[in-house]
C-alpha cells in the first residue's frame, strides 16, 4: 500500500472539502485503516492534461451516473473509497466542469482492473478502474459541484511536497547504505571508500543531500502555515525528485554488478526513483509552473 497517500495526500481532502457528515461517516475508518483511500485523476487521455479529462458524471434524480476509465491509480487494487475527477457539465474552460466525488469501490459498476506490472514500487499496487453506468448519490459530491479542478490544485501541492520529502529520504536511504558497502568492499588490497573516485563521488552525493534538507527544513513551515509556496514546493518536486535519480545511479554504480541484482537494496532505491520524476506533475509541467511563477 501507498500510505503516504492515504494519510498525507487522500485524506486531507475529505478533511478541508468535506461536510461534517461526510467527515463523520469516512473519517473514522480512514484513521483506524479499516478505509483505504485512492485519488483517480489520470486517464488514457488526461495525465499532464488533466483538465482534458472525459469520466462523466450525469445527474439522475438523487444519483450521478458515473462512465469512463482511469489510470495508474495508486491503491488501486486495496482502495475501498476512491476520490475521483469526474466531469460533470461541459463547460468552455474545460477546467471549470470539473467536480470530485468519493466512490466507495464495492458499489455496482465500479470495476478495479489488474494489478500493473511496474518496473519498481513493487510493494504497492497501481490499477486501471472501470466505471459503467455507476450510480452514486448525490451526498457523495465533495465540496461543490465545478470546482473539483481548483481543489486538485490546490492539493497537488501538498502531493508534490510529499514527493519531494520521499526523494530527501530515499537519497539520504541510498547514501547510507552506499556508506557502508564502500567501507567493507575491498579491491586492488584496499578498501573502494579509499580511492578518490569514490571519495569526491560521494562528497558529492552527500553535499546534494544535505542542500535538499536544507530546502526542505525551510519550506515545510512555510507550507503548514498556509503561505503561497506554489514556485518553492515545484522547485523542490522537480530538483529533488532529479537529484534522488542521480544519488540513487551514482550510489548503484559503487556496487558494481552487484547493484543490478534485485538482491541489493540499491537496485531498488535505483528504481523506485524513475517514477518520481514523472508522477504528481511531470517534471517538466512543474518547470512551466516555475516559469510561470517568475512571470516570463
Ligand atoms: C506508479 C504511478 C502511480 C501513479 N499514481 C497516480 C494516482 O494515484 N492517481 C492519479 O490520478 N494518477 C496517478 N499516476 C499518474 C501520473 O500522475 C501521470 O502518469 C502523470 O501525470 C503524467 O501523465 P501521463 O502518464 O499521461 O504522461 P503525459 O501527460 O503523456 O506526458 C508524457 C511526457 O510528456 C512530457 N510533458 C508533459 N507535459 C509537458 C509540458 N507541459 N511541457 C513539456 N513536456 C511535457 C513529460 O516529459 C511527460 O513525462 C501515477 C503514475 C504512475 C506511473
Amino acid at each position: 500500500m501507498f500510505w503516504p497517500l492515504h494519510s498525507d495526500i487522500v485524506l486531507p481532502y475529505i478533511d478541508l472539502y468535506g461536510n461534517e457528515e461526510q467527515k463523520k461517516k469516512w473519517i473514522p475508518g480512514c484513521i483506524s485503516g479499516e478505509t483505504i483511500l485512492a485519488v483517480a485523476m489520470t486517464e488514457p487521455d488526461a495525465g499532464s492534461d488533466l483538465a482534458n479529462l472525459s469520466t462523466t458524471a450525469v445527474k439522475d434524480g438523487d444519483h450521478y451516473v458515473v462512465n469512463g476509465s482511469k489510470i495508474f491509480i495508486s491503491n488501486g487494487q486495496l482502495a475501498d473509497l476512491c476520490i475521483v475527477a469526474v466531469r460533470t457539465s461541459e463547460t468552455e474552460k474545460s477546467y471549470a466542469g470539473v467536480s470530485l466525488l468519493v466512490i466507495e469501490s464495492d458499489r455496482k459498476g465500479y470495476r478495479k482492473g489488474n494489478n500493473l506490472k511496474k518496473i519498481g514500487m513493487h510493494a504497492q499496487d497501481t490499477s486501471e478502474i472501470f466505471f459503467d453506468d455507476c450510480r452514486v448519490p448525490v451526498e457523495n459530491l465533495l465540496g461543490k459541484e465545478g470546482e473539483g479542478f481548483i481543489y486538485l490544485m490546490q492539493k497537488l501541492q501538498q502531493e508534490r511536497l510529499i514527493i519531494a520529502i520521499g526523494a530527501y529520504a530515499a537519497a539520504e536511504g541510498a547514501l547510507d547504505i552506499t556508506l557502508d558497502y564502500v567501507k567493507n568492499r575491498k579491491l586492488f588490497g584496499k578498501p573502494l571508500g579509499k580511492f578518490q573516485n569514490t571519495r569526491f563521488t560521494l562528497a558529492e552525493v552527500a553535499t546534494k543531500v544535505q542542500l535538499a534538507r536544507s530546502f526542505l527544513d525551510d519550506l515545510i513551515p512555510r507550507h503548514m502555515a498556509g503561505k503561497n509556496v506554489v514556485k518553492e514546493v515545484s522547485m523542490a518536486k522537480y530538483w529533488l525528485t532529479e537529484m534522488q535519480f542521480d544519488v540513487a545511479d551514482k550510489c548503484l554504480q559503487m556496487f558494481g554488478g552487484y547493484g543490478y541484482m534485485r538482491e541489493y537494496l540499491i537496485s531498488r532505491f535505483f528504481v523506485d526513483a524513475r517514477v518520481q520524476r514523472i508522477y504528481g506533475g511531470a517534471n517538466e509541467v512543474l518547470k512551466e509552473v516555475i516559469a510561470r511563477e517568475l512571470k516570463i
